[in-house]
């Protein structure tokens, strides 16, 4: 069964075949953050579903190219570094730095090109598309000294959206900002240096200023990736205007079909409501990780809910991440403890038929738009009954180092493993004070030191093997 992925511009399920077949490599590209500030959370379910995207291609064979651009200059860079007081450039260096980190701390795969808007390369295409577009006479400079995308001369604008362009078109009152323009609906390619942009300027042929955002993913995209492109991932809040526009003047520049499936991601609510500053639902990753959550649940919580369906994100779903965790890491530690014997004779036998359909139906269930629901019911399903052949004995442990090999072959989708935890050096000790009261039997400095442990959050069980230390869940 090939992957079927839902084409946001056909707005129909449809079998993903890439532009080289035969070599099954994928051009991706998926807009990135704009880093005036840390990534919210809403920011970060897009990011978490078009990794999740990546990985079940490639666990389908498939090579993919992707590139996630940073958007470093815009009206809210520019405003948050005037504010700040600082230079764009150092402004906007710090946000790009923690977005990073929070990558990291969520397992997202890096993309293997980062393009930043503001590198003169792109500065330099943009410019030189945007004359393109001139000299076609689609687009054109305005009284304002900006430049603007024609929208008259691209009908099919509006498609992706599924809007009709005529509802787009000025009926009697104009915004009084919006007066040089011909059209209404006409965006910004290049915005006239003023006042409010301080030193942030370029120079081109219609003066000094800067491009507009939606030029920028334009020129990115076909600078790395060339004039078509595979996927195209975004938010859905991304569809109008911003990708409508990277459609216009990608296809006015380049003459071809820009991309071939656009897929987007549904919103992100916090406790059923939008996310707001001022209803104090606001969270980054980092306000989540004060709160005691790890990276791998909120990856969990983000993951775990299907693209295409809003996601309610709620402290709730965070714990309950925690628990399913702890189920996988459970059986997991089941299996590979009794997968590790491998003492059975009879270790070439095939793993019982209905784990491995599991298995299986674990990954058609992605290649259905990526129906990571029905993914994990498939695992949680396997679990369950790999479990009670465990409990009766009905597995050897040749069939337990099967299921661990498959489990790793879903981890490498999901990417849900437990992380290394360091035990702070200061708990390591405590420990070892504890083990030499406990070797000179004296239980209540044991106790005590136990109870210490506790304070500082990480709970020590005494087994056969010596004290296991585990961060106490909260
Ligand atoms: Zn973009």
């Amino acid at each position: 069964m090939p992957v079927r992925l839902h084409n946001t511009y056909s707005r129909q399920l449809e079998d993903f075949t890439p532009l080289d077949p035969v070599g099954q490599r994928v051009k991706m590209y998926t807009c990135g953050p704009t880093v005036y500030n840390h990534a919210h959370i809403g920011n970060f379910r897009a990011y978490v579903f078009e990794d999740l995207l990546q990985r079940h291609l490639e666990a389908r064979g498939y090579a993919v190219e992707r590139v996630m651009n940073l958007t470093d200059v815009d009206d809210k860079t520019i405003r948050g570094a005037r504010t700040a007081g600082r230079r764009l450039a150092d402004f906007t260096q710090v946000y790009k730095d923690a977005f990073f980190t929070d990558l990291e701390t969520l397992r997202i795969k890096p993309a293997q090109h980062f393009p930043a808007a503001t590198e003169p390369r792109y500065i330099e295409r943009m410019i030189a598309m945007i004359a393109q577009l001139i000299a076609a006479d689609i687009a054109y400079q305005a009284e304002d000294r900006s430049v603007y995308f024609r929208l008259s001369k691209f009908p099919d604008y509006g498609k992706l959206a599924h809007l009709n362009l005529d509802e787009l078109r000025p009926s009697g009152r104009v915004a009084s900002d919006e007066y040089e323009k011909e059209n209404i609906g006409d965006f910004a390619l290049w915005k006239a240096w003023d006042d409010a942009d301080g030193d942030v300027r370029w120079d081109s042929p219609w003066g000094p200023g800067r491009p507009g955002w939606h030029i920028e993913c334009s020129a990115m995209a076909t600078a790395i990736l060339g004039p078509e492109i595979d996927i195209h991932c975004g938010g859905v809040d991304n569809i109008f205007p911003h990708h409508e526009a990277e459609i216009a003047q990608s296809e006015c520049c380049t003459g071809k079909k820009f991309v071939r499936y656009w897929l987007h991601n549904a919103h992100l609510m916090v406790e059923g409501q939008k996310m707001s500053k001022s209803l104090g639902n606001f969270y980054t990753l980092r306000d989540l990780l004060g709160k005691g959550f790890t990276g791998r649940e909120i990856r969990y919580a983000l993951l775990t809910v299907n693209y295409r369906l809003p996601l309610n994100f709620t402290i709730a779903g965070l714990e309950a991440a925690r628990a399913a965790l702890a189920r996988i890491d459970e059986w997991v530690r089941r299996i590979s403890d009794f997968g590790s014997q491998m003492s059975d004779t009879n270790a070439a036998s095939d793993l019982p038929g209905e784990f491995a359909t599991r298995h299986e139906s674990f990954f058609q269930a992605l290649d259905d738009d990526l129906n990571i629901a029905g993914a994990m019911g498939q695992l949680f399903d396997l679990i369950r009954e790999s479990n009670s052949a465990l409990d009766h004995g009905d597995l050897t442990s040749a069939h337990a180092a099967k299921l661990l090999a498959h489990w790793e072959s879903i981890n490498a989708v999901l990417a849900l493993e437990p992380g290394i935890l360091a035990v702070p050096a200061e708990i390591a000790a405590l420990v070892e004070k504890r083990q030499q009261a406990r070797a000179d039997k004296d239980w209540k400095a044991s106790d005590q030191l136990r109870d210490e442990v506790a304070a500082l959050g990480w709970t020590v069980k005494d087994t056969k093997d010596g004290p296991k230390l585990s961060p106490t869940a909260r």
